[in-house]
Formats: C-alpha cells, sequence, structure tokens
C-alpha cells in the first residue's frame, strides 16, 4: 500500500507534518509521541502504510521485523534496557488505536504496571 495522504504518521513519515524524529531510514520512523504516557514515549512506526495489526500479511513480515529490531535499538539508545520497558501495539477500537497506521509504543523510565488499563 503506498502513502496515504490522509494519514497522519503517513504525513509525519513524509515531512508534511513537524514531528520531533529521532530516527529516519527508508524503512522505519521514529519520534516522540506528543502526549508521553512515560518519561520516555517514542512512536516507531514503518514508512509503508499498513492501518492496523489486522491488516498484516505474510509479505509485511519483513518490514514489521525491522520496525521491530529498530524499537530495541532505540530502548538501548535511550538507556531503557537496563531497568525494561514495555513495547505496545494497539489494534482497533477494543485496543485503544486512535491513528490507523501500525505503530510501536516504546515507554520506559518508570515501572509499568499489569494488567493495563
Ligand atoms: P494509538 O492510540 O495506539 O493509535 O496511538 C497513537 C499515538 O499517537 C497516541 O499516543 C498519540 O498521543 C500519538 N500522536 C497523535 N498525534 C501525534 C503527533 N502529531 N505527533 C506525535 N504523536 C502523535
Ligand atoms: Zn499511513
Amino acid at each position: 500500500m503506498a502513502a496515504n495522504d490522509r494519514c497522519l504518521f503517513c504525513r509525519i513519515a513524509n515531512g508534511e507534518i513537524p514531528a520531533t524524529k529521532i530516527w529516519e531510514d527508508d524503512d522505519v520512523i521514529a519520534f516522540h509521541d506528543i502526549n508521553p504516557q512515560a518519561p520516555s514515549h517514542v512512536l516507531v512506526i514503518p514508512r509503508k502504510h499498513i492501518s492496523s495489526l489486522d491488516d498484516l500479511n505474510p509479505a509485511d513480515a519483513g518490514t514489521v521485523g525491522t520496525a521491530l529490531v529498530r524499537v530495541a535499538q532505540i530502548a538501548r539508545d535511550l538507556h531503557l534496557n537496563g531497568d525494561g520497558y514495555r513495547v505496545v501495539v494497539n489494534c482497533g477500537p477494543h485496543g485503544g488505536q486512535s491513528v490507523d497506521h501500525l505503530h510501536f509504543h516504546l515507554l520506559g523510565g518508570r515501572p509499568m504496571s499489569w494488567p493495563p488499563g
């Protein structure tokens, strides 16, 4: 699927809408969440527009794997790996997804509770 010109995260990815990007390459972009839920709250997205986990197909395995490897590297770069961190993907209304472009939330800098809200 090509970039969706009405999608907020596609527009961030192509530079149309500003964000505090901390990583950008041909496949993946990472930027700080505008409404952080932890001292470190980074969103890692594939450049490719995939609406949600529910839209994944086997051909996306490489794209998603690359994004998740980047999540782990950013966690190390931000020194979150020592104490640990949480990675969240919300899917659909019950999952609490509000932006329909697949994204990994990387949350760290405080202990996380379980179960999630
Ligand atoms: P979700 O609710 O899982 O779909 O996550 C969407 C996330 O995007 C939320 O945590 C929002 O705070 C975040 N968000 C929305 N608009 C922006 C923006 N312009 N820049 C950075 N983060 C955003
Ligand atoms: Zn998109």
